[in-house]
C-alpha cells in the first residue's frame, strides 16, 4: 500500500484547525426514529493518533445496523470497544453519530499517514464503535480508508464500503474464497437482493463462481441482472425444497438467518471443505442481554457446539462479521473501475431527510442501498 504513495501530510491544516463544531445528525438516547436530532453544534472530530485522517463527508450510506444501533443494539459491546477500561460514565457515547459508509475528501492527515494527502477522494466503512458519517466530517484510521473509485460519484461510492467489506470478510477471510480459487465453485447466497447480497453476487461472478441466489419473486430480474445464474423464490414455499433438488454447494453465504441454519448445511458438499458462513449471529444480542463476560462465554459455547455438530457431518459452520479494511477496498476499487462491480443505489436522500432515510431502511425489502447526500 505504501510503496506507491510515499506522501507525508501535515498534522493540521489551517482550514479546519479553527473549527470546533460541525453539522450532524446525532442521537442522545436509544429509541425509535424520533431520537434522531439535527444539530449544527456537533463536536468537530480530532486527530488523536498519528495514523488518523479527517474526511469531509460528501455521501453517507445507511445499513440495517444503523437502525438497530439507533435502538440500542450492540450498546454493551460497542461501549467496551470505545472505552475498554470503563473509565467513562454510562451514556458517554452520546451524542452518537450513526452512518457506516463514507465517500468524501481527506481534509487532514496525522503525522504517520503516508498513503493519503489532503484533497484525496476516499471511501471507507466506519467501524460501529466510531462516530459515523451522518456529519460534515469524520475521523478514521488511515488503514480503514481507501482511494475512491474514479468511475463513481460520491453518492455511488457510499453505497459500497460497508456491505463490501462485510462480504469480503465473510467470503474471503472466513469462507476462504479467493479470486484464483473461485472459478466454477458453486455458491449459494441466501438473501441476494439487499446490500450485502447485491455486492456479493457481483464479486463472486467477477471471480468466476456459479452463483445461486434466494430472494423474493419480484427481485428475480434484479438479481439476474447483477449476474445470478440461478434464482430461487423464497416466497413460493419452503425454499429448502427447491434448493435441495440442486447440485450441492461449495459455500453458502447466509444474509437471512432465523431458521436457515437448520437446513442450509445439508446443501453443502460433505467432506470437501465446504463452508456455511452466516452474517446473522447472536453475538451482540448475547452481550447486550448478559453483559460482556457472560455474553462472550455464551457466544463461545454456542458457536463451538455448532461447529463441532456440523464438523462430524463433514461441513464447516462459521460466523461472519464486518471487518474494516482499506486494503480490501483497494482491491474492490479496482474491480469497480474495471466495470466488474457496479453500485446498487436504491434511493438517495438529502442531509435534511435523514429520518426519512432511516424509515426507508427500517421498512426492509431493500433492493440495494440507501444513501444520504451530505454536501
Ligand atoms: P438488507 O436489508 O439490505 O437486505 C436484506 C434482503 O434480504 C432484502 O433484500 C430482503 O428483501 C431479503 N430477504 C428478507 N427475507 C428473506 C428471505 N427469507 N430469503 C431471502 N431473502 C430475504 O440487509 P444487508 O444485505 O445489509 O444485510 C443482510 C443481513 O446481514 C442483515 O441481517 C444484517 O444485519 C446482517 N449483517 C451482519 C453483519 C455482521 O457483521 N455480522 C454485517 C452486515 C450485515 P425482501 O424482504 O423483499 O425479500
Amino acid at each position: 500500500r505504501s510503496s506507491l504513495f510515499h506522501r507525508q501530510c501535515r498534522l493540521f491544516s489551517t482550514s479546519s484547525r479553527a473549527r470546533t463544531i460541525m453539522p450532524a445528525w446525532v442521537i442522545d438516547k436509544y429509541g425509535s426514529n424520533d431520537v434522531l436530532r439535527f444539530t449544527k453544534n456537533a463536536s468537530f472530530p480530532v486527530i488523536n493518533y498519528p495514523n488518523e485522517v479527517i474526511v469531509k463527508v460528501f455521501a453517507a450510506g445507511l445499513n440495517p445496523l444503523d437502525v438497530s444501533m439507533r435502538g440500542g443494539y450492540g450498546a454493551a459491546s460497542l461501549s467496551m470497544m470505545r472505552d475498554p477500561l470503563s473509565i467513562k460514565q454510562s451514556g458517554s457515547e452520546f451524542p452518537l453519530i450513526l452512518g457506516r459508509d463514507v465517500s468524501g475528501v481527506i481534509m487532514e492527515c496525522g503525522l504517520d499517514v503516508k498513503y493519503f494527502r489532503e484533497r484525496d477522494e476516499v471511501w471507507a466503512a466506519i467501524p460501529p464503535w466510531k462516530q459515523g458519517s451522518l456529519a460534515e466530517f469524520v475521523v478514521l484510521s488511515g488503514n480503514e480508508v481507501s482511494h475512491k473509485p474514479k468511475s463513481l460519484s460520491h453518492t455511488e461510492a457510499a453505497a459500497i464500503p460497508y456491505v463490501a467489506t462485510t462480504a469480503w470478510s465473510a467470503l474471503v477471510n472466513t469462507g476462504g474464497i479467493k479470486k484464483d480459487n473461485c472459478a466454477k465453485k458453486r455458491i449459494l447466497i441466501l438473501g441476494g437482493s439487499g446490500g450485502v447480497g447485491t455486492f456479493a453476487i457481483q464479486m463472486l461472478k467477477a471471480w468466476g463462481a456459479h452463483v445461486t441466489v434466494t430472494c423474493s419473486q419480484n427481485a428475480e430480474l434484479f438479481v439476474r441482472e447483477l449476474g445470478a445464474d440461478h434464482v430461487v423464490d423464497y416466497t413460493a414455499g419452503p425454499v429448502e425444497e427447491p434448493l435441495s433438488m440442486l447440485e450441492k454447494f461449495d459455500l453458502i453465504l447466509d444474509n437471512v438467518g432465523g431458521g436457515t441454519e437448520h437446513w442450509a448445511l445439508d446443501l453443502l458438499k460433505p467432506w470437501t471443505g465446504a463452508k456455511y458462513v452466516t452474517l446473522v449471529t447472536p453475538f451482540l444480542q448475547n452481550t447486550d442481554r448478559l453483559g460482556i463476560a457472560d455474553g462472550m462465554m455464551k457466544t463461545a459455547a454456542t458457536v463451538s457446539t455448532k461447529v463441532i455438530k456440523h464438523l462430524v457431518k463433514g461441513v464447516h459452520y462459521r460466523w461472519g462479521f464486518f471487518a474494516p479494511s482499506g486494503v480490501a477496498l483497494d482491491e474492490i476499487r479496482e474491480m469497480v473501475d474495471a466495470g466488474q462491480i457496479r453500485p446498487v443505489v436504491e434511493e438517495t436522500f438529502n442531509f435534511s431527510q435523514v429520518p426519512q432515510a432511516f424509515e426507508k431502511v427500517e421498512k426492509g425489502h431493500a433492493r440495494g442501498k440507501t444513501v444520504v447526500q451530505i454536501s
